[in-house]
C-alpha cells in the first residue's frame, strides 16, 4: 500500500499541498485524467461496497470521484483507500433541500421579473428554489455550508453543483418537455429581480432593473447577474481554501451558453478544476460538439485551470464514449468526468481503457 503522499504525487493530485491542482499547462494531454459523479446515497452499499466500486473504477485508470449523498467522511474513506481523490459534490444555490433556510429565511430566495419567489413559486420544477447571491447574508450562509463540508476528514474538494440562477431559457433538448418555446427570456423564468438586487443595481447604475423596457438587452444589467454569481463563488473559494482544500464546480458546457443560459462566467470564478457538463444531447448536438465546447472553454480560462468535459452516458453507448473522450482531448481538455457512475457498464470502461492507451 503507498502512502498518502505517493498516491497523491500519482494521482497528479497535489491540490491539498498547493493549492492549485495543477497538470502541466503546456502538455495538459499529458495529464489527462478520468473522473465520474457519483450518487452516493445508496444505504445498502457499505465501506467495503464502496471501496469494490472504486477499485473497480481504479483498475480502468479513474482518477477521482465527485460525491453526492451519504457519508463524506465513508466515501472518503473509501476513495482513498482506492487511491482515488474525492471532491465532494453539494448543491450550492438550489435549496430546495434545506428545510432550515426555507422556514427561517423565506426572503434569501431569489425573485422573478413577475415578483414571485422561486420559493413559493418555482419555475419549471417544484426543486426549483434558489437563494439569491447577491445577499451578503446568503454568501455568509453558503461559506459556512462549503466550510464545514471541506472540514470534513477524506475530503479533498468541495464540488458545487447548481451554482447559478435558474434557467432563464433551458437546453434547446428539454423545451418540449415544458411546452415552452424559449426564444426569447421570459419573465417568469428571469430572476432575480428582489429587493437587494434591486438595491445594488440602483446604486450602481441609478437604474430600477424592474423599470428596464427590454431587461434581455441590457448590457449591465446581465453582467449584473454574472458578476453576482462570481462574487460569491469568490467567498466560497476562500472558505474553501483557507481550509487547504481545493474547489470545482460543476457548469454549463461553455462560457457562452453558461453565460446566456444561467448567467455563470465561470471562466472568471477562482476554481482549482472546471467541469462543465458538454452534454451534447441537451442541445441537440452530435458528439463531435463536444471538442469545440471544451476548446471554447480551454480558451476561456487562465491557463492554469484544468478543464474536465463532463459528458453525459445515457446519450453515449461505449463507441460513443470513446469518440467523445477523444473529442474532448482534441478540444484541450485535462480529462473527463462522467455522469453518472451507475451508468458505467463494463463495456464502457472497456472503451475507456481503450481510449486511454491511444498515443496522446
Ligand atoms: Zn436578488
Amino acid at each position: 500500500m503507498t502512502g498518502r503522499r505517493d498516491f497523491l504525487q500519482a494521482t497528479g493530485a497535489g491540490l491539498l499541498a498547493a493549492r492549485r491542482w495543477q497538470p502541466a499547462a503546456t502538455d495538459r494531454r499529458s495529464a489527462f485524467s478520468l473522473w465520474t459523479w457519483v450518487h452516493g446515497g445508496a444505504r445498502e452499499v457499505d465501506l467495503a461496497g464502496w471501496r469494490t466500486r472504486y477499485a473497480r473504477l481504479r483498475a480502468s485508470g479513474f482518477t477521482g470521484v465527485l460525491v453526492s449523498g451519504g457519508e463524506a467522511a465513508m466515501h472518503g474513506e473509501a476513495a482513498h483507500a482506492e487511491g482515488l481523490v474525492l471532491h465532494r459534490w453539494i448543491w450550492t444555490m438550489n435549496r430546495s433541500g434545506d428545510a432550515t433556510v426555507k422556514a427561517e429565511h423565506p426572503e434569501w430566495f431569489s425573485v422573478s421579473r413577475e415578483g414571485r419567489s422561486s420559493l413559493t413559486h418555482p419555475p419549471y420544477v417544484g426543486y426549483y428554489q434558489w437563494l439569491c447571491p447577491t445577499r451578503r447574508a446568503v454568501r455568509e450562509y453558503l461559506a459556512g455550508v462549503v466550510d464545514g463540508v471541506a472540514a470534513t476528514p477524506g475530503v479533498d474538494a468541495v464540488h458545487l453543483d447548481y451554482i447559478r440562477h435558474p434557467d432563464v431559457i433551458l437546453p434547446r433538448n428539454l423545451w418540449e418537455t415544458y411546452g415552452l418555446v424559449q426564444d426569447h427570456e421570459m419573465a417568469p423564468f428571469d430572476f432575480c429581480y428582489c429587493e437587494a438586487c434591486r438595491d445594488r443595481f440602483a446604486r450602481e447604475t441609478g437604474r430600477d432593473p424592474l423599470a428596464l423596457e427590454d431587461p434581455a438587452a441590457d448590457v449591465a444589467w446581465r453582467a449584473f447577474r454574472w458578476r453576482m454569481v462570481t462574487e460569491t463563488v469568490e467567498v466560497l473559494a476562500r472558505a474553501v481554501h483557507a481550509r487547504g482544500k481545493a474547489i470545482s464546480a460543476a457548469v454549463f458546457p461553455t462560457p457562452t451558453i453558461a453565460r446566456r443560459l444561467v448567467r455563470q462566467a465561470w471562466d472568471r470564478w477562482p476554481l482549482d478544476v472546471v467541469f462543465p457538463m458538454t452534454y451534447h444531447g441537451f442541445y441537440r448536438e452530435p458528439v463531435s460538439w463536444i471538442e469545440g465546447a471544451v476548446a471554447e472553454g480551454v480558451t476561456a480560462l487562465p491557463t492554469a485551470t484544468p478543464l474536465v468535459a463532463g459528458l453525459y452516458l445515457p446519450d453515449l453507448p461505449p463507441p460513443a464514449l470513446a469518440e467523445a473522450i477523444r473529442a474532448a482531448r482534441r478540444g484541450g481538455a485535462s480529462g473527463v468526468a462522467m455522469f453518472e457512475a451507475g451508468g458505467l457498464t463494463d463495456a464502457h470502461l472497456a472503451a475507456v481503457r481503450e481510449v486511454l492507451q491511444e498515443a496522446g
